[in-house]
């Protein structure tokens, strides 16, 4: 099997406009809390970077990792903890930062077990959504981009951990060597 970049999805230029889109509501909305990014390892370190530098508030950074696909480019809906927050979040407002939701079970996982630790608020920031029926009823309240039901790579989305440092969304074309 070979692979390569296919057709590219989202330009950076497209990116970088609709980060400054999000960041402008998320200052607004969060402009009197105390708001703590929660960033999901390792796909949303791009988007973490990017959107926290246009945030214009005194906020602060956790990170949490998961593994819920290995290297196969299904979901398995099984989602495994690597990486606990360092922080207490109990009384906090929490902006919950993810890469890519496609069936939703990742972050519903994620939600539900942030849930527990009682945070005063806990929205979501997503910069893509896979179109189709999410398996998981999920709000989210600052997305980006909706996309056809494709196995994407760039922009911290990864193929076997590489092509995540692409500054685009592009398409995952796989064929036979
Ligand atoms: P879900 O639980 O919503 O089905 O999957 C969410 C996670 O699966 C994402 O955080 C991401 O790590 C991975 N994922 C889902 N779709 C894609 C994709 O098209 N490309 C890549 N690289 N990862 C994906």
């Amino acid at each position: 099997m070979s692979e390569e970049i296919g057709k590219i999805l989202i330009t950076e230029h497209e990116i970088q406009d609709k980060i400054r889109e999000l960041a402008k509501r998320i200052t607004e909305d969060y402009s009197d809390r105390d708001l703590l990014l929660v960033g999901v390892l390792k796909g949303a370190f791009m988007l973490m970077s990017d959107l926290a530098r246009e945030i214009k508030l005194p906020l602060e950074f956790d990170f949490m990792a998961v593994s819920s696909y290995g290297s196969a480019t299904r979901t398995s809906g099984v989602v495994r903890i690597l990486k606990d927050l360092d922080y207490e979040i109990s009384g906090r407002d929490v902006l919950l930062v993810e890469d890519i939701i496609d069936s939703g079970l990742t972050l519903n996982y994620l939600l539900k077990y942030l849930r527990t630790r009682k945070p005063a608020s806990l929205e979501v920031c997503a910069l893509l959504r896979k179109e189709g029926i999410q398996k998981a009823q999920i709000d989210i309240k600052y997305e980006g981009f909706e996309i056809p039901p494709v196995y994407v790579i760039g922009y911290g989305l990864d193929h076997a951990q590489r092509y995540r440092n692409l500054p685009y969304v592009a398409v995952l074309e796989e064929g036979e060597e």
